[in-house]
């Protein structure tokens, strides 16, 4: 079924908690192992229906931020999921307590049990009036950001069409894009700091509240962490220094000599890699969704029937529009087994990646389509990008396609920037967990945190005040995860690392590396991240040794590249 004619409607919270708690019942009251699953498939039917009306409405949503009726619905949502989310602890409460575990653990796993203990962990009736007040904060940083208009020139942009600017080959039109979305933040400086500051102090008094301390250990739960703690992510942090911030100084270091520019670069000086530009795609954006298609189309059968039925569904809606969200995502309607592609296409190098990235995320949700329990369609989220960001390096053959005379540029800067990319990803995490131990830090406090961890992740750039914000190294509340989902951020940074070590496998035999992937992907989120990789032969990214081989392949093979001919 075509996007546009999915029904969306407001589900009468009334009748569907009714219906849960019957559900419940049922399952609790249940005399025998057929009557239990009778009704844990009826709660899977019922939750399906709600899960689809809510990313329905979220998508539209995003699709126009200032469309009345989903702005309502979207109001209506932040309410129903709190309250929703009271009902669906009882359910796992009751899922926890039945008599036929054993049972029901030997036909569908023991994940699901685990998942259930963890999810348990994260609620309780009492914090319902936070959690809807957290829901508040994160739209309204949303639309303060949405709603952005930056004056440049004689023209008003939001912070996704002054992205072109922004890597401009211009120098003095590049470092003008900087300084007018630099001033944008500076501007705003008082209440995008109000906003995160009530954001910490709520999620520290849900903490508290939930018995934990504070917040960091709900964090990891409500990111379904089931197979490493706070520790392990130290030791990932430490070896990200020790292996992965040289080898990105050096890339730095290059880049600076390619461009003839003075080491370290500013922000501005530092976002174009080649003096002619970044690698841009060629064509319109039909012809590159065009090129997609023969990509995945010569790839394999499977992702070729896969792309194909989402051009034939309007599942993708790449274009930047006024209004429309920042960012990119995928989502799923589980009620139509299928996924949605949500971008905004800029004319950069990002475009191709949302048809890699995101696509890598919606291919295995549609290859996990008909799994059962639903809870084993996708893994935790680190798992889930490991889907996306090795299906870009899969794309790699394909290159030409895509950026036709830049195809070295772009090569080199997709391996350069994956690696550049640890580092920072990691400093996003280390600064949450900083900002969550000291909850009662001063705005200014936190802005000073995060510069301190710009001398050790990032040495590279510049902080010399020229441009506002980013240039005082108070960068971080362009990246809207900080404020929406907290402890996200690393799961990015151990999933590259598992992504480079697929892309060196790749190197010495794309055949092999391919089926690795799909054994990883096919296996859906039925075990944890960590047993996943261990299934599909990978090392884990825990183990220094896996970030030390990986730094290495990506050094030697970033030194042999050739960039001749390339300015
Ligand atoms: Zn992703």
């Amino acid at each position: 079924m075509r996007f546009s004619e999915m029904r969306y409607e407001r589900p009468d919270i009334a009748g569907v908690t009714e219906q849960i708690e019957k559900i419940t019942r049922d399952f609790t009251e249940a005399r025998d192992l057929a009557a239990a699953k009778a009704a844990f498939k009826e709660k899977e039917e019922l939750f399906c229906h709600i899960e689809t009306m809510a990313s329905l409405c979220s998508a539209r949503y995003s699709l126009n931020t200032r469309d009345e009726f989903y702005t309502a619905e979207k109001s209506f949502w932040n309410e129903a999921g709190p309250k929703l989310e009271e009902y669906s602890a009882a359910w796992r409460k009751a899922l926890l307590e039945t008599p036929f575990r054993k049972e029901l653990e030997a036909e569908f796993g023991d994940l699901i049990f685990r998942n259930a203990e963890i999810e348990q962990k994260t609620f309780s009736p009492e914090i319902i009036p936070l959690m809807i007040k957290e829901n508040e904060l994160v739209q309204a940083y949303d639309t303060l950001c949405a709603k952005a208009q930056i004056p440049y020139g004689d023209k008003i942009y939001n912070l996704s069409n002054l992205n072109p600017l922004k890597t401009s080959t211009d120098d003095a039109v590049r470092l003008g894009a900087w300084k007018a979305e630099g001033k944008w933040f500076a501007d705003n400086k008082a209440e995008l700091d109000r906003i995160y500051d009530e954001l910490v102090k709520l999620r520290d008094e849900m903490g508290k509240k939930l018995g934990y301390g504070g917040f960091t250990q709900l964090g990891y739960y409500r990111m379904g962490r089931n197979c490493y703690d706070k520790n392990d992510v130290e030791k990932f942090r430490a070896a990200v220094v020790k292996y992965i911030v040289p080898l990105a100084t050096e890339i730095n270091r290059k880049a600076a000599e390619r461009l003839g520019k003075e080491f370290p670069m500013n922000h501005a000086e530092g976002a174009i890699e080649y003096r002619s530009g970044n690698a841009r795609p060629v064509g319109t954006p039909d012809e590159i969704l065009a090129h997609a298609l023969t990509f995945y189309e010569e790839l394999s059968p499977e992702t070729g029937e896969f792309f194909r039925m989402m051009m034939d569904n309007e599942l993708l809606d790449v274009l930047a529009k006024d209004g429309k969200q920042m960012g990119g995502y995928t989502t799923e309607f589980p009620e139509y087994k299928v996924p949605f592609i949500f971008a905004n296409f800029n004319g950069t190098q990002h475009d191709v990646e949302v048809c890699t990235h995101e696509a890598g995320h919606a291919f295995e949700g549609w290859l996990n389509r008909d799994r059962f329990p639903s809870d084993y369609v996708a893994p935790t989220l680190e798992g889930c990008e490991v889907h996306s960001m090795s299906m870009e390096f899969f794309a790699d053959p394909w290159a030409e396609l895509f950026f036709g005379k830049d195809t070295k540029k772009y090569l080199y800067s997709h391996l350069a920037g994956s690696v550049d990319f640890i580092p920072y990803g990691t400093m996003v995490d280390h600064y949450q967990h900083i900002v969550y131990e000291k909850p009662e830090m001063t705005p200014d406090e936190r802005h000073a945190v995060w510069k301190e961890l710009m001398g050790i992740y990032q040495p590279w750039i510049k902080l010399d005040g020229e441009i506002p914000v980013y240039g005082e190294g108070h960068g971080w509340q362009r990246q809207l995860h900080i404020y929406e989902v907290p402890f996200y951020y690393i799961d990015y940074c151990l999933a590259q690392t598992v992504a480079l070590q697929i892309w060196a496998l790749k190197e010495k035999d794309f055949d092999s590396a391919w089926n690795t992937y799909m054994a990883y992907t096919r296996m859906g989120g039925s075990k944890t991240f960590t047993d996943l990789l261990k299934a599909a032969g990978l090392k884990t990214p825990f183990d220094e040794e896996c970030l030390k081989e990986v730094s290495e392949a990506a050094m030697k093979w970033l030194e042999s590249f050739d960039l001749g001919g390339v300015e």
